[in-house]
């Protein structure tokens, strides 16, 4: 696996990956990899000949009192993931090669970038916006790969490939759990045992909504008032949103007419944590 810290050493290998005849894989990452980066890796390997991943923690998409500092950086280990998964190119550029001093273009994407985790995180899928479009424009992969778990940047994201034009195809892979339900997060190793117990309601109640949908319930408020209540289970966690959403839009639905997105986020003590689950009309 070529390890590049540089723009021009990673558009090189990305340009020789794509001349052997390879259509090229991209997977996007801030590192502290789990499953959920890794079954993104296998996916592309499923359709890609050649795989680069990408490790970049964004200053740009933290707020002010965020965790950019503190996030969890394992960078040899990383580094050994995607080497034993056969990834052939790894980008991992120093924050000054993405934003040398005086970069000042962003990417909006207008309304959407302002819902949900937007409302609650000012600026952060301006950050995500510009730095994937910055990734696609250096490595130009053929395809880029992400998890459904960020059901919202999934969403910012497939707008933006459609406004922008972006010359590659989207592909979203499902969110991997832990044997117990919970979403596997790099953020889950900020949790203490007893939290990680609390963090559980996430995934029941997202379960219990499902479950009400195979029951045959339709309702938004109905779904909405069984997930919650599952939530209340655990009152030491502290909701920031629940809302059942169109995917694509993420415009709340009052009835599942066509698939939608029941998204969740909420902090347990200090960490945010957020899941989702598409609910079928
Ligand atoms: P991150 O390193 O947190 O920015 O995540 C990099 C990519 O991995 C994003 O596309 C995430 O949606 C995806 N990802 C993170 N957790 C999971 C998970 N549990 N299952 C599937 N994909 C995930």
């Amino acid at each position: 696996m070529q390890i590049a810290e540089t723009i021009s050493a990673a558009r090189a290998a990305c340009r020789s990956l794509r001349a052997s005849g390879s259509e090229l894989g991209l997977v996007p990452t801030m590192g502290a990899l789990h499953q959920g980066h890794l079954s993104l890796v296998r996916a592309a390997q499923e359709s890609c000949g050649a795989v680069a991943a990408s490790l970049f923690v964004n200053p740009r998409q933290f707020g002010p009192n965020e965790d950019f500092s503190r996030y969890p950086r394992t960078f040899e280990q990383d580094c050994a993931l995607l080497r034993s998964a056969g990834v052939s190119l790894l980008f991992a550029p120093p924050v000054e090669e993405m934003y040398p001093t005086g970069a000042d273009t962003i990417v909006e994407v207008e309304r959407l970038s302002n819902r949900l985790d937007g409302a609650s995180r000012p600026g952060h899928f301006r950050g995500v916006a510009t730095v994937v479009a910055k990734l696609f424009h250096i490595l130009a992969p053929h395809r880029a790969y992400f998890g459904q778990k960020d059901g919202v940047q999934v969403a910012v994201l497939r707008k933006m490939v459609r406004d922008l034009n972006f010359d590659l195809e989207l592909v979203v892979c499902p969110t991997v759990r832990d044997p117990d339900g919970l979403a596997v997060s790099s953020r889950n190793r900020y949790l203490s045992e007893p939290q990680r117990s609390q963090a559980l309601v996430l995934s029941r109640a997202l379960r219990a909504a499902e479950e009400r949908v195979a029951a045959g319930e339709r309702a938004a408020p109905a779904l909405l008032a069984c997930a919650r209540r599952v939530l209340a289970e655990a009152p030491e966690v502290r909701l920031d949103y629940l809302a059942l959403v169109d995917p694509d839009t993420l415009e709340d639905v009052t009835e599942l007419r066509r698939p939608a997105m029941l998204a969740v986020a909420a902090f347990v003590g200090g960490t945010r944590l957020i899941d989702n689950v598409l609910l079928p009309p």
